[in-house]
């Protein structure tokens, strides 16, 4: 097996990876990266070659995962894109949304290039995209060959699959983003234990041990407490969120803890795509059980649209929660225009409940001290950061220790690192290399093929 990382950049970036295995070639993820405009955010589709390409597995909707796929889509009309079923309608979704934004930034941020693919691209490919129902194996064949594909529910966001193929007496596993936990709107993970000959294996959170005695559940309740303490001191309460999976996660963490007497009544806000894709996880959720999401709960909540006219340095009057996207609060979104709302003010609080990157703007608040100055590049406004900033472990990503567990249980020959930072990848590399019992841990370099 021969595997590619097409992400010239190397991180979590613009995730694809190419598979040659036997006479097969394919693709798992075609993703934009989440910190680079233009063009420069495609993987590098090049190395592709001319030789067709018989598929794209989708691992799940996040757009790190699936921006680029009418870019490669374009260039090989031959292949054909399989992923669940529910990710079938999310990435249709995802995809219109992401041309919306690209048309939006062309005006805004005045690059030409944009958009990378138009809506009616995107409603063509469409009907390229194969649902592979989970647990069930799906047999393709080439040139006297056949190679075996079955989806296992991988947690993380509805719709999100980790990956067995089979092929001669060869299994490789690709975790795709994984989280074992369960979350509220989704199970955890439901993998097979292996043995695998190679696993692929996220490692977004490998810098980040978690602190003792925290779980989900008390990381959930130490959130709803400072929403609490914050709207009740009047401030008003941050949660940027990605809009698919966090979103609707927080507003069922927030129905449970008001029905239970938790929360206090306050006025909640939302904004952006999660309110859509809101919609869509309801409707999937009478034909999937394993997806969990009753639409009526933001009635429930009475969920108010986000007020028009945001000031930087100007706190909303009436304290309140706000549910907005982006999860890393990137410029030009709700959450980043919020937060220079918030941040210079005592009282008030921004709460990160999501992986975020240490270059983006939410990562960077995090890494900036109480009192320290913070820039709003985007917004042309700094201020000393007074609101008070916290994280809460409530990731959709998999805890590096249940990752390594995971990854020892499996006995592979090998294991191939995806998706993270250098350090996250370093401790990774360390830590499954330390009891000898597995041969090969290969972190490989971008655009460069190993040999598995
Ligand atoms: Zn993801
Ligand atoms: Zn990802």
């Amino acid at each position: 097996m021969i595997l590619t990382d097409l992400n010239p950049s190397g991180g979590i970036g613009s995730n694809s990876l190419l598979v040659e295995l036997g006479p097969f070639r394919f693709l798992i993820d075609a993703g934009l990266h989440p910190k680079i405009v233009g063009r420069a955010a495609v993987p590098d589709f090049s190395r592709i070659g001319d030789a067709p390409l018989d598929f794209v597995l989708l691992t799940h909707c996040h757009l790190d995962h699936l921006g680029a796929l009418p870019v490669v889509l374009r260039n090989h009309p031959e292949a054909l894109v399989l992923m669940s079923p529910p990710s079938v309608i999310l990435a249709e979704r995802m995809l219109h949304n992401s041309c919306n934004v690209m048309l939006r930034q062309r005006e805004e941020e005045n690059l030409p290039e944009y958009p990378l693919y138009t809506h009616s691209e995107v409603d063509r490919q469409a009907r390229r995209f194969l649902p592979v129902h989970f647990g069930q194996t799906r047999t393709l064949h080439k040139g006297g060959e056949s190679i075996a594909i079955t989806l296992h529910l991988a947690g993380h966001v509805p719709g999100a699959a980790g990956v067995l193929i089979e092929h001669r007496h060869r299994k490789v596993f690709f975790t795709g983003d994984v989280l074992f936990e369960p979350q509220l709107i989704v199970p955890g993970a439901d993998f097979p234990t292996g043995p695998f000959d190679t696993v692929v294996l996220e490692t977004t959170r490998g810098a980040t041990g978690r602190a003792t005695g925290n779980t989900r559940t008390s990381e959930s309740a130490r959130l709803i407490e400072t929403i609490r303490h914050v709207i009740e001191g009047g401030g008003s309460v941050l949660l940027p969120v990605f809009a698919l999976g966090r979103m609707q996660e927080m507003f069922t963490l927030l129905h449970q803890a008001r029905n239970e007497g938790r929360l206090p009544a306050f006025p909640i806000y939302g904004a952006g795509l999660g309110l859509d894709l809101a919609g869509y996880l309801d409707r999937l959720s009478r034909r999937h059980h394993q997806i969990r999401f009753k639409h009526r709960i933001l009635k429930e909540l009475r969920l108010r649209p986000l007020p028009r006219k945001l000031v930087p340095g100007r706190p909303p009057r009436e304290p309140g929660l706000y549910v907005l996207s982006s999860g890393m609060m990137v410029e030009n979104t709700p959450s980043y225009g919020l937060a220079a709302c918030l941040a210079g003010h005592h009282h008030q609080a921004i709460c990160f409940v999501g992986y975020c990157d240490p270059d983006t703007p939410g990562g960077k608040l995090l890494a900036t001290r109480h009192g320290e100055v913070f820039v709003f590049d985007g917004l042309a406004y700094q201020t000393p950061v007074q609101a008070r900033i916290e994280r809460f472990e409530l990731t959709g990503h998999a805890d590096r220790d249940e990752l390594v567990a995971f990854a020892r249980g499996a006995s592979p020959r090998a294991v191939v690192l995806t998706h993270g930072d250098p350090p996250a990848r370093a401790w990774f590399a360390q830590t499954l290399a330390a009891d000898g019992t597995i041969p090969t841990i290969i972190d490989p370099r971008p655009l460069t093929p190993v040999e598995v």
